[in-house]
């Protein structure tokens, strides 16, 4: 008989072998995101303190993805992840400390199987063509082709041909406006948890369609677009089909890159020509009907939407200042709104809001009740807006802990026109936004909004919403835009253009 010490010492060694190769087996997913949507026609650089960043254990709480990976037993290694507020071109040494940053953590992170990409795609950068691509390439220099990639992305993102070369697994969201952020992360994890665990090696194929279409023409939940996205999860279903993307872009991105994509994701090449034909079809189906892309609210000047508001009698009308739509990349401060309602006597109108923080500082020093002369916006957006001199009454201030942090702003009166003055650069896109500053929009006849489609809470409530085509850096008429750098021809810059899918 064997001597049993021995016995039972091997038999621990082989338990720990089994151990060890099991740890080593467990499967590695190194995170990182830089998600911005890059106006470049805005005058205002993005600096890297226009972003939030998350680090380490901060990047994974609360999120749906997170707890795919974790319910698959994956090992997550995150780095850093930058998102930011729509707004101008982002600073070369923002993007840079960013990129260099996680280039650090990737080089220490030893053996990675999967990477997961939390972007939104719309990402421009001073002095870069194509930052996106810059970044991906970097990493995969370090990783090689063998460690899969999977990206998530806002469907206004704009991803270029190098960009998509170098990832193996793409999808986007399928709403605008955007109830499915969540969901769209979750499922690129998923993806990539599936592609590591039955060792897909996936195929992107895609069909570029010459479309610049700002958010408000290709809103998902109206037709042309709604029937078309409708038909994602069918296609899904084909066999050896992963996930389909359409992209309607984003427009005010004046790049050879901006315009609308299909992207549908295979499982391997041999299923890439089923994967082509889908793409070209829905391509197909979006180029037909792209005369039908249009506001789904009336629309018109500013003076029109006032005085259009005036036949909803007992409704709240939201009227949407498009041109400075903040959501979008521009500035928020421009006044002329404010300004029109002034001038046609509104009674009882909300304007929400506009950006200064040098105007708030002037409430806050006067006090709430106290009748205050002001020189309103037009400072950061000095291109389309104005300064305005008003006098007003300062009505509201929020407490000292909210006017610490990003969300200070002040209420004043002027005239039977509310205006809510905001230390920092965001427009209100949810109920709470009001609530923070003792507002409930549904008192108000007119309630003005940085906006261009309303976001999904004011969406639901809003008993009437109008477009007011205001100028600004992200007017919604593409051929008042200075373009010079998209590719074309492309519809609507060249109506009569012709193309079919490829
Ligand atoms: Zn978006």
């Amino acid at each position: 008989m064997k001597n049993p010490i021995k016995y039972l010492l091997s038999g621990l060694f082989l338990f720990e072998a089994i151990l060890c190769n099991a740890e080593h087996n467990q499967k590695r997913v190194l995170t990182l995101g830089i998600g911005h949507e890059s106006n470049t026609f805005s005058t205002v650089l993005t600096k890297e303190s226009d972003f939030i960043i998350l680090r380490g254990a901060d990047v994974l709480k609360g999120e749906a993805w997170a707890d795919v990976f974790k319910n698959a037993d994956i090992e997550l290694i995150p780095t850093l992840h930058a998102h930011a507020w729509p707004g101008g071109v982002v600073e070369r040494s923002a993007y840079e400390n960013f990129r260099n940053e996680i280039l650090k953590d990737l080089k220490k992170a030893g053996k990675l199987d999967g990477i997961y990409m939390d972007m939104h795609g719309a990402l421009h950068v001073e002095g870069y063509e194509d930052a996106q691509s810059d970044l991906i390439k970097e990493i995969r220099h370090l990783t090689g082709n063998e460690v899969l990639i999977s990206g998530s992305f806002d469907l206004h993102g704009n991803l270029s041909p190098e960009f998509v070369k170098n990832i193996d697994l793409i999808t986007a969201y399928r709403t605008a406006p955007h109830r499915d952020g969540a969901e769209t992360k979750a499922r690129a994890a998923q993806m990539l948890v599936d592609a590591m665990k039955f060792g897909w090696k996936p195929q992107i194929e895609s069909v570029v369609i010459p479309i610049l279409v700002p958010g408000e023409k290709s809103i998902t939940e109206v037709e042309p677009l709604k029937s078309v996205y409708a038909q994602i999860p069918d296609i899904c279903k084909i066999e050896g089909l992963i996930d389909v993307s359409i992209f309607a872009g984003y427009c005010w991105a004046d790049l050879p890159r901006s315009a609308m994509r299909v992207f549908v994701v295979a499982k391997d090449k041999k299923y890439g020509s089923a994967a082509k034909k889908e793409a070209i079809h829905l391509a197909q189906q979006i180029w037909n009907s792209r005369r039908k892309l249009e506001l789904d609210v009336p629309s018109g000047s500013i003076d029109e939407m006032i005085h259009k508001s005036e036949e909803y009698t007992g409704k709240t009308v939201f009227i949407s200042d498009s041109g400075d739509n903040t959501t979008a990349g521009a500035p928020g401060d421009n006044t002329q709104v404010l300004d029109a309602l002034l001038r046609l006597n509104s009674k009882n109108a909300l304007v929400a809001g506009i950006v200064d923080p040098e105007a708030l500082k002037a409430c806050i020093d006067a006090g709430t009740g106290k009748e205050i002369s002001l020189v309103l916006g037009g400072k950061v957006d000095n291109v389309f807006g104005k300064p305005l001199k008003i006098n007003t009454t300062v009505l509201y201030i929020t407490p000292d802990s909210v006017m610490k942090t990003n969300r200070g702003a002040a209420v004043i009166e002027t005239g039977g026109v509310k205006t809510v003055i905001l230390k920092t650069r965001r427009s209100f896109v949810e109920i709470k936004d009001f609530k923070d500053a003792g507002l409930n929009p549904l008192d108000y006849k007119i309630v003005v909004v940085k906006l261009g489609y309303l976001f999904p809470e004011l969406r639901d409530i809003a008993p009437v919403h109008l477009m007011a085509l205001t100028t600004g850096f992200c007017n919604l008429d593409m051929r008042s835009l200075p373009f010079k750098n998209v590719n074309r021809p492309c519809f609507p810059l060249d109506p009569d253009m012709v193309w079919e899918p490829f």
